[in-house]
């Protein structure tokens, strides 16, 4: 394996390998640094997908086969009939798609491997230490039993280690917040009388309860109990579950023939820098929170997808200001998320705890207070769904937002998916002409804007809008791109 590479990326979860393939596809030298066995799928854990991840991996040209492993819902019940309708966003992907995290991995994982990115798995990063010049990160590695250390040097290294994560402890960033939910019981088991619509989340005096289909025949189960719970540690009697399940909702479901089952705890927690110096943070190192609304690899998609084009800039230019914002950009994003999956839990919760009569009143209000509900609902959809979420951009009107035309545009999207920025525009001018000439962006025409031009980053966010005939879009490619990918040097950790 490599010792000396431009970034070294610790963690191959989902976001570890979004990274991984997005660096190495653009040429950059990449080592991943992982502590288990290659072997293990991680069986366990995200089955949502929502729309903004799906755009971004869409730009990857991934999107196909990701949408082909699942089942895309319209709609996701919430306790009661109170429905979020993701149907209605106004989204390439108006839908939840529900498949396992190890199918998103694998599809990740191959186009990393594909790109020319270096796996080292059994690999324990253990300490990290950077200079102006670089970072040095120290592992050990186990096969067969016996222990070898080694070390790795980059340019850069991106801490995409999950909850307990080496990097931030090693970079001494604190990680406040608190526990949110104990010992919730977690399954995949058969349902011989599953809901109405496939999935479901019910509440009421026993817990709470969430059931949705999964792959092969078989449902993800995850219930709360309201009363008694074990220790998180112990081992779990299918038995609870079942019986669980059955009383938050009111009926025999018929779970049976488990394939796994265990506990699991829920904290809700942020880092409070995502950078220090040359080391960044995504995914669950960065933030944490209860699984309630399927958020948490959804954001660390976004924060791959932020940080992925500044490092390509930053290597490609040697300028490292394009890093300036990952952190400004993505931690507002980060904490939205806690507050929306906290307050999800703790609605449930308190579901939980309120008696029958009254439960069942409220739901009758929110479900019935006419267009108030629905617009509650869909408010609810478009965050879950990522399409609230703005990058950026000082300026007023589109500026910050996600061009949709980066997904629905195939030149466009192209683009995007090589790195560069696109100028999208709906007609040529004297400026957008010299604006191609400079390679620093492929130029667009495009029906999906109308009277403005949009200088779009390789994210799909809006950097820069205006007449297509503005000088100051000059100045905006100036000052927002790395210029021509021409112009940039293949193997760039000298350069930084
Ligand atoms: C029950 C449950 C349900 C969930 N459902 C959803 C959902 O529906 N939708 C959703 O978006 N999210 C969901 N999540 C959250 C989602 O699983 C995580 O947000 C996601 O896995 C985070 O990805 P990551 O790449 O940041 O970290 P991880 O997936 O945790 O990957 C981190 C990797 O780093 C490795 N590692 C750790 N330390 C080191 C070290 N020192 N050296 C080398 N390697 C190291 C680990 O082995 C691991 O492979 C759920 C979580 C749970 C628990």
């Amino acid at each position: 394996m490599s010792t000396e590479v431009d970034v070294i990326v610790v963690g191959a979860g989902p976001t570890g390998l979004m990274l991984a393939g997005d660096l190495a596809g653009k040429g950059h030298r990449v080592v991943v640094l992982e502590k288990r066995a290659k072997t293990n799928s991680n069986l366990t854990r995200a089955f949502s997908v929502h729309a903004r991840a799906l755009d971004h991996l869409a730009i990857r040209g991934l999107a196909p086969e990701i949408i082909a492993s699942g089942e895309p819902m319209k709609s996701l019940p919430l306790v009661g009939a109170l429905d979020v309708e993701f149907s209605k966003l106004d989204t390439p992907f108006p839908f939840m798609l529900v498949t396992p995290q190890f199918a998103v991995e694998r599809v990740l994982e191959a186009r990393a491997v594909a790109a020319g990115a270096e796996f080292d798995y059994e690999a324990e990063v253990v300490s990290l230490q950077q200079n102006s010049d670089g970072v040095v990160v120290r592992y050990v590695h186990t096969l067969d039993g016996d222990q070898q250390q080694g070390e790795v040097t980059a340019s850069y290294v991106v801490g995409a280690d999950g909850l307990h994560s080496t990097v931030r402890n090693s970079l001494g960033i604190d990680f406040p917040g608190e526990a949110v939910l104990s010992s919730v019981i977690i399954a995949d088991a058969k349902v011989d009388f599953p809901p109405d619509k496939g999935l479901a989340i019910e509440a009421n005096g026993h817990g709470f309860s969430f059931i949705c289909p999964i792959e092969d025949g078989y449902y993800r189960v995850l219930a709360w109990n309201s009363g008694t719970r074990e220790h998180v540690n112990n081992d779990v009697d299918f038995a609870d579950l079942r019986d669980l399940c059955d009383a938050v909702f009111e009926r025999e479901m018929g779970l049976h023939s488990p394939r796994w089952i265990s506990r699991f705890h829920s904290d809700e927690r942020q880092a409070t820098q995502y950078r220090e110096g040359r080391a960044f943070l995504v995914g669950d190192a960065a933030h944490v929170h209860s699984p309630a609304g399927g958020l948490g690899m959804n954001v660390g998609i976004q924060d791959v997808a932020n940080l992925s084009w500044r490092l390509d800039a930053a290597l490609r230019t040697g300028e490292p200001r394009f890093l300036d914002d990952y952190e400004a950009e993505m931690r507002p994003i980060g904490a939205k998320a806690l507050v929306d999956s906290g307050n999800m839990v703790r609605a449930a919760m308190r579901m939980s705890s309120i008696p029958a009569a009254v439960r069942w009143g409220i739901l009758a209000v929110a479900n019935n207070s006419g267009p108030l509900g629905r617009r509650f609902a869909q408010g609810i959809a478009m965050s879950l769904a990522g399409v609230r979420a703005r990058c950026g951009g000082t300026g007023s009107g589109d500026v910050g937002a996600f061009w949709s035309g980066s997904v629905t545009d195939a030149d466009a999207r192209n683009t995007l998916g090589a790195g560069q920025f696109v100028l999208a525009t709906p007609w040529a001018t004297n400026v957008t002409r010299a604006a191609s000439r400079s390679g620093a962006v492929a130029v667009v025409h495009s029906e999906t804007v109308r009277d403005q031009a949009l200088l779009v980053r390789p994210d799909g966010y809006i950097a820069w809008a205006g007449a297509p005939n503005s000088p100051s879009l000059m100045r905006a490619i100036a000052d927002g791109t790395p210029g021509s990918r021409a112009h940039s040097p293949a193997k760039s950790a000298a350069a930084t």
